[in-house]
């Protein structure tokens, strides 16, 4: 049986790593759950799937909890709580489905006590890809993906070698204003903003997708995951959502991954690696849906991932600053302080204004990112 601890089990990802592990309870173990604000949830969970520690953001939200809690299971909160629910349990694998670079120092606890890695927040690689990284090799811990494209290509490079790579390939599927020009997309509000064709997420990733910030970050994340360059990284638009991406080998060979959009595919795969179990999901028909669609990506019309680009090609600061202007933009825009346009005038401000310098430890990225929240928050 294998024991699973949840960063953000009460997001979009938490939640459906949780119906993974009901569907298979005699498979999975939940040991740990951490929140954010979500008690009721929190403490919905607590009751069905009875880990030994739950975590709340804050301290008021525990004495909310704790009265409720199944016999056996011990409330912490905080920073230091959510540290605990990824290092200070018997976990075999920590979902980190948490949102934003705040998942970053409980991922590097996670990684310190060996446990398995099953990546949905990319922000953390974003902010520190090769520290991360390299903190896994030297301790020999698996990060397992869990965003659709990037456990796509996992499963393409299976049995490979990864000298053989050519090109990867990132799908995009274009996000709620894929159709409009970018004149269009002057007044468009919060509501539209989170109307996602494809897929249903938490608010600030289907933010991110409208903008191709996702797709940028995923450019970041893919270039540490897979250890390949910049160059080698494409990303084409396909807005059924099928093809969840593809690797192009030396002899021009291309293995894609495909499938319904269904998030409880590679999660179910990176808790279950290297075995593949049942999910409780749709099968893909692809003569019901007929045609597929690509076109390629046009730069004009998506600055964010340009500079997505430009950002993980000068590396070091610059990543982690891209991703903190953004977290504070999108966050602006979902409390409608700012327009979406907007969101892309912050982050060339604020990377405008950037002087990229080394960062190899968690103190100058707290640093950094404290610099490019403060900003952002100001432009
Ligand atoms: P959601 O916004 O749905 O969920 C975020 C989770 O983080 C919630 O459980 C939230 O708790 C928790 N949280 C927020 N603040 C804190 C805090 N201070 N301390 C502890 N927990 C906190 O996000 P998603 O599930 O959509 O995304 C999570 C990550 O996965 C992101 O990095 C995203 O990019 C990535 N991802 C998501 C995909 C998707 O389909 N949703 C696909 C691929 C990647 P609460 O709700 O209780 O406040």
């Amino acid at each position: 049986m294998k024991k699973i601890s949840i960063l953000g089990s009460t997001g979009s990802i938490g939640t459906q790593t949780l119906d993974i592990v009901a569907h298979d309870s005699e498979r999975y173990k939940v040991v740990g759950l951490s929140a954010g604000k979500n008690t009721d949830l929190l403490i919905e969970q607590a009751k069905r799937f009875r880990p030994a520690l739950v975590s709340m953001a804050s301290k008021a939200d525990v004495e909310a909890v704790r009265p409720h809690l199944p016999p056996g299971t011990r409330v912490v909160h905080g920073e230091e709580g959510l540290i605990e629910v990824a290092a200070g349990t018997d976990a075999d694998v920590v979902v980190t489905a948490i949102m934003g670079s705040r998942g970053l120092p409980a991922t590097l606890a996670a990684i310190n006590a060996g446990k398995t890695i099953g990546l949905a927040n990319k922000e953390t690689l974003v902010t520190a890809g090769h520290i991360v990284m390299e903190r896994a090799r030297q301790r020999g811990v698996a990060i397992l993906p869990i965003d659709s494209e990037h456990s796509a290509i996992f499963q393409c490079l299976n049995g490979e070698d990864r000298k053989s790579i050519k090109q990867i390939t990132l799908t995009a599927s274009g996000g709620s204003f894929r159709d409009r020009t970018r004149d269009q997309l002057a007044g468009v509000t919060v509501d539209e903003a989170l109307n996602h064709p494809n897929w249903s997420m938490g608010a600030k990733i289907t933010i991110d997708s409208a903008t191709m910030v996702n797709k940028g970050l995923e450019v970041i994340e893919a270039r540490w995951l897979f250890d390949v360059t910049y160059d080698q990284i494409e990303v084409i638009i396909h807005p059924e959502s099928i093809i969840h991406s593809y690797v192009e080998f030396t002899d021009h060979s291309v293995i894609a991954q495909l499938g319904l959009p269904d998030m409880r595919v590679p999660i179910q795969y990176a808790l279950s690696y290297p075995e593949r179990n049942a999910t409780p999901t749709q099968r893909l028909n692809l003569a019901q849906i007929g045609k597929l669609h690509f076109r390629e990506m046009d730069f004009a019309r998506y600055p964010c991932l340009r500079l997505a680009f430009e950002c993980g090609r000068l590396g070091q600061s610059a990543p982690a600053v891209f991703n903190a202007a953004n977290e504070v933009a999108v966050a602006r825009f979902l409390k409608g302080e700012i327009t979406f346009l907007d969101i892309e005038r912050i982050l060339e401000t604020v990377i405008d204004r950037h002087e990229v310098t080394d960062i190899n430890d968690l103190q100058t990225i707290e640093e950094v990112d404290a610099w490019a929240r403060k900003l952002a928050e100001s432009v």
